[in-house]
């Protein structure tokens, strides 16, 4: 008989968003005269930027003539893909070789295909609390998976220590949940702490576009990086593509270990497990990274930043600590009084009906937090603010 991947057993549960769904289902189905504020999700609510929506129709409008018609492309993406991305880059004075850019249908796909690239027996470091699929992706892979805690005392920022074991090196700045981000000094130790072990960093910049001022967008702003680093980029956060699907993954050259190129075998993997990415897809990724497509992406960036900076206000009106929200999508509050973050996501439900998401699903020491999310709608967000803020002070 078939022998199944026996390590599917050793996934957890996941069930966040099923516990909140459900809950948020019951409690509709007894009120549902009472409007209920979701500041708990993760996708976007903003549609496509022009320029990506006048790609996308003139892209199908190639598909319908012999003469501009496209079959495959090529599977590490098109060269006007790949160098509209080295473009982006090289804006922040970054030097990216087209042919280290691999297009790919987003973070989430990479996330798990990536380590296709790593040895099982490697074990991987994942700081908590953490995005879901970095422990799930390893655990399907058989992977042991250790933990580095994240927490008020190192500002949700970790770093590794003189006794941290790593060979597979999960990094997330911005952060998801908590929307810390790593300074050039602090992404430099992480470089330096990777290169001396001959580490990989798996570098998730699903949210660089939040990032403002002197702080990294990228870990190819800090020096050797290059040695040891594969940075995961998403459209889906940039430019709102989640529903779309567009992503690109850097693997540099200069990346090996043990005498194999880790660019080299990314494009054997390639070109073996795909057949490209969508012709209509990687166009409408070109007019993204064009100066208007920029723009037009930069203005829904902002609006989603002035959520955060109402609920960031309305925290601090009502005396609460926080982190992230100002480079990044997610603030990352601590509960009142020390409750537990189960305990608070059902009070404002039932208090004010505003949905967020309870820290401790993002792994154990996200107890007693809270994410809200900047994502949602600009008056929905007022709203919920304003009742956060009330309840807050009431307690
Ligand atoms: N990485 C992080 C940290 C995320 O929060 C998300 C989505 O929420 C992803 C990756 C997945 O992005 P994509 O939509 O490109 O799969």
């Amino acid at each position: 008989m078939l022998t199944p991947n026996e390590n599917y057993r050793n996934l957890k549960d996941s069930y966040l968003f099923f516990r909140i769904s459900k809950q948020v289902a019951a409690y509709r189905a007894e009120h549902p005269d009472l409007p209920v504020y979701r500041l708990g999700i993760g996708d976007v609510s903003r549609p496509l930027c022009a320029a990506a929506i006048q790609a996308l129709h003139a892209a199908v409008d190639d598909q319908a003539d012999a003469k501009t018609f496209r079959g495959y492309t090529p599977e590490c993406g098109i060269p006007e893909f790949r160098s509209a991305v080295a473009g982006y880059y090289a804006r922040r004075g970054v030097t990216v070789d087209p042919e280290e850019v691999f297009v790919s249908s987003g973070a989430s796909d990479e996330l798990g295909d990536i380590l296709d690239l790593f040895d099982a027996s490697s074990p991987a470091l994942v700081t908590q609390p953490a995005y879901p699929a970095y422990v799930d992706a390893s655990v399907m892979a058989g992977r042991k998976v250790n933990f580095l805690t994240a927490g008020p005392e190192n500002d949700f920022l970790p770093m590794p220590g003189k006794d941290t074991e790593a060979e597979l090196i999960y990094l997330c700045s911005p952060n998801n949940p908590t929307g810390a981000v790593y300074s050039h000094e602090q992404l430099q130790g992480w470089v330096d702490y990777a290169n001396a072990r001959g580490a990989v960093i798996l570098f998730d910049a699903a949210y660089e576009a939040f990032v403002e001022g002197d702080l990294p967008h990228s870990i190819y702003e800090v020096k050797g990086a290059e040695t040891c680093a594969i940075e995961i980029c998403s459209l889906s956060k940039t430019a709102g593509f989640t529903g779309t699907r567009l992503g690109y993954t850097v693997i540099p050259k200069a990346l090996e270990r043990d005498g194999m190129n880790l660019n080299a075998m990314w494009v054997r993997n390639r070109t073996t497990k795909t057949n490209g990415i969508s012709y209509i897809l990687q166009k409408a990724g070109i007019a993204v990274f064009t100066e208007e497509g920029l723009k037009q992406i930069r203005e829904s960036i902002l609006a989603y930043k002035q959520n955060a900076k109402v609920l960031m206000d309305a925290l601090d009106r009502a005396g609460i600590r926080y982190w992230g929200g100002k480079n990044a999508p997610y603030i990352w509050m601590a509960c009142p009084k020390g409750m537990k973050s189960w305990d608070f996501f059902d009070l404002m439900l039932e208090k004010i009906q505003v949905i967020g998401t309870p820290g401790e699903g993002f792994g154990a020491c996200g107890e007693g937090f809270f994410r809200l999310s900047s994502f949602g709608d600009p008056e929905d967000t007022r709203i919920a603010a304003e009742r956060m803020e009330k309840l807050l002070k009431d307690m």
